[in-house]
């Protein structure tokens, strides 16, 4: 990448930074988020001076033979730590719980648009707490997997970090239930909860409850209807989640 490109991108991701937080003016949270979002917004200037001349500064690093602060300042402007660098801001603003209280809501709305990064890590975990009988796999006309409690209702948990994108009934057989956006394309549903436990625009770690297992909308006795997808459209488009989340079963 060039510097003029680099340069380009730096100033990209400050307009949206600031117009992302200049939407939260006049509560005192806000005025925190400013305050670290000055701090970001003179690291990443700073790093553009820097920029400027890398191969000076790497000399005079290497003339001096240690690294103090200011050589550890400009180590970040290597080219490709930079851009690193600039990945995990922008996965560490998306991840830091303040922030996301602040802005869900205009996470939900630039969702469609702009993809998040994908939040959680590479295991799964399972939804239901302490029960571990599946009553119905994944088949044709049945889109999710069963897990039966027996007449409990044990908390059902976010098998992945991410955000609420919906948590209600709608009456579409689903009973109350509760769908995570992970970023990229991937959301797990979870269906027929007795209660809900998490709202729209929440950060949900993965292990987390996002409610208790139920027997609402179109269902036949307390159990969990979880769902997957890794192409948008958790409601119709799915594939087997019990190929993940076995992965972590009876831990
Ligand atoms: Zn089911």
């Amino acid at each position: 990448m060039s510097k003029s490109k680099i340069k380009v991108v730096l100033v990209s991701l400050l307009l949206v930074f600031l117009s992302f937080f200049g939407l939260n003016q006049g509560n005192i949270k806000a005025d925190e988020l400013q305050n670290k979002q000055v701090l970001l917004a003179s690291n990443i200037i700073k790093s553009i001076k820097y920029q400027g001349d890398i191969k000076t500064e790497l000399e005079m690093i290497k003339n001096k033979g240690i690294l103090d602060p200011d050589a550890l300042n400009i180590d970040l402007t290597l080219e490709k730590t930079f851009q690193k660098t600039l990945e995990n801001l922008e996965i560490e603003l998306i991840k830091n719980k303040l922030e996301l209280e602040l802005v869900s809501q205009q996470i939900l709305s630039v969702q469609d648009t702009a993809k998040l990064p994908y939040l959680g890590d590479g295991s799964y975990t399972w939804p239901v707490e302490g029960y571990f009988n599946v009553s119905q796999y994944y088949r044709r006309g049945h889109k999710g997997v069963d897990i039966n409690t027996l007449g409990a209702h044990p908390n059902v948990v976010a098998v992945q970090t991410g955000i609420v994108v919906k948590a209600g009934n709608e009456s579409d057989g689903f009973g109350n239930k509760v769908i995570v956006y992970h970023g990229e394309d991937t959301y797990t549903l979870y269906a027929h909860l007795q209660t809900i436990k998490s709202k729209v625009g929440q950060y949900i770690e993965e292990g987390v409850a996002v409610g208790l297992v139920g027997n609402t909308g179109n269902s036949n006795g307390d159990h969990l209807h979880i769902q997957l997808t890794k192409t948008g459209n958790v409601e119709n488009n799915t594939i087997d989640p019990y190929e993940y989340i076995k992965l972590s079963e009876k831990k």
